[in-house]
């Protein structure tokens, strides 16, 4: 009877053990899922720090590149160009400008929902499959979309709570109004929530990598280059060849615009 009654204590204490391990492995996914929702619903208190000039990314720049053998494939200036440079003297032309081709990140491989965020079809076709790869290379590791699309009232509620004008770009001057732009943080597998905007080994990867889906990190340089604070979080579509040839240049598309000009 002794032998029966430990039995039985130990297949109490096995079944507590059992159920105090389940609940600890569920409250860290837990953490992690609540974590992610905070981040993504709570964006506008996201603080952006202001940098002032920082170093550039590991990128050297190379400026005997022939730079004009290449623009006649780049469209600059149509509101609809992927190509389309932006910043505060170069508006959209068409202040209603939409794109005709939006569509929901169809990714089953992001940290969050990535298919609540639109972006031009084919640039969220690239950024699936980025996040697909950015997910294989860091065993589940994902990317976690905080911004993609923003609407004329958030951006402007940006601007008035408190974002200053070197962090967020006034309506219609901003790639995110092109549905080409995303920011984003990182959600490891343990769950925990990794910023983009010091250098790690994700900011790493994606400089060295995310020219092959066509994206570019658009304000590396500083204000008084880029236009904006630097910006390791966000990343810009705009095609395969300009985003490479930048890589390569070791250049801003701020940059490139401006040494075309001086070339013309
Ligand atoms: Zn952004």
């Amino acid at each position: 009877m002794a032998r029966h009654h430990w039995s039985r204590t130990q297949l109490f204490a096995f079944l507590w053990l059992s159920s105090a391990l389940c609940l600890m492995v569920f409250s860290i996914f837990f953490n992690g899922y609540v974590t992610a929702s905070a981040v993504v619903s709570n964006t506008p208190e996201l603080t952006v720090e202001l940098q002032n000039e920082v170093t550039p990314y590991d990128v050297v720049p190379n400026l005997t590149h022939p730079l004009l053998s290449v623009t006649s494939s780049f469209d600059f200036d149509s509101d609809d160009s992927y190509q389309r440079f932006l910043n505060n003297d170069r508006p959209f032309k068409d202040l209603t400008y939409v794109p005709v081709d939006l569509a929901p990140i169809n990714s089953n491989f992001t940290a969050n929902n990535a298919r609540k965020f639109q972006l031009r079809q084919v640039a969220g076709d690239a950024f699936a499959d980025m996040a697909w790869h950015f997910r294989d290379e860091f065993k589940w590791d994902r990317l976690l979309i905080f911004s993609a699309y923003r609407s004329k009232a958030y951006q402007d509620g940006l601007l008035k709570a408190w974002c200053n004008k070197n962090a967020c770009a006034k309506w219609w001057t901003s790639e995110h109004q092109a549905w080409l732009a995303v920011d984003l943080r990182v959600m490891t597998k343990w769950g925990k929530s990794i910023s983009m905007d010091t250098p790690n080994k994700y900011t790493d990867w994606l400089h060295a990598h995310a020219q092959e889906w066509g994206f570019h990190n658009t304000y590396q340089r500083g204000v008084a280059i880029d236009g904006k604070i630097v910006e390791w979080r966000h990343w810009r579509y705009m095609g395969v060849e300009l985003a490479t040839l930048l890589r390569q240049n070791g250049q801003t598309i701020a940059e490139y615009y401006k040494a075309l000009g001086i070339r013309n």
